[in-house]
C-alpha cells in the first residue's frame, strides 16, 4: 500500500530530525497534504497509526491541511481551482494549464515533548 510506504518515510523522518534532541515524544505531526498529490488522508492516518507503534511517535495526533488544487492557464493566464490533472480553463477552454499548487507533501513541523514532564 502506497499510504504505508508514506507513512513509514514520515516516522524515519521525524525519528531522524528527533535524534538530536533528548529523550520525548511526539505528540502531534502537522502534515501538508496537497489534494492532487494522490495520497488518501485517511488511510495515511490509519497506516501513520500502525506504523507509529514502538516509535517516537505512538500516538501521536496527524493534523492534515489539505491545499486546493490550483490551476493556471498558459493561454490567457487565469488562475481557478482543479481538483483533477487534466483541467480545462473556464474562461478561454484551454487545455494548457499548469497546476501550480495541491501537489504538495510534506511535513509542516511535529511537536515532541519532554519525558518526565
Ligand atoms: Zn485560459
Amino acid at each position: 500500500m502506497h499510504e504505508m510506504s508514506i507513512a513509514l518515510s514520515i516516522i524515519e523522518a521525524i525519528e531522524a530530525k528527533a535524534a538530536g534532541e533528548g529523550p520525548g515524544r511526539v505528540s502531534e505531526v502537522e502534515l501538508l497534504v496537497g489534494r492532487l498529490a494522490g495520497i488518501e488522508t485517511e488511510s495515511l492516518s490509519f497506516c501513520f497509526e500502525a506504523a507509529a507503534k514502538g516509535t517516537i511517535a505512538e500516538g501521536a495526533r496527524l493534523a492534515i491541511e489539505e491545499p486546493q488544487g490550483v490551476g493556471l492557464c498558459s493561454e490567457c493566464a487565469t488562475s481557478f481551482p482543479v481538483s483533477f490533472y487534466y483541467a480545462e480553463c473556464p474562461a478561454c477552454r484551454s487545455l494548457r494549464v499548469q497546476i501550480v499548487s495541491g501537489e504538495e507533501f510534506k511535513i509542516k513541523s511535529f511537536t515532541i515533548e519532554e519525558e518526565g514532564k
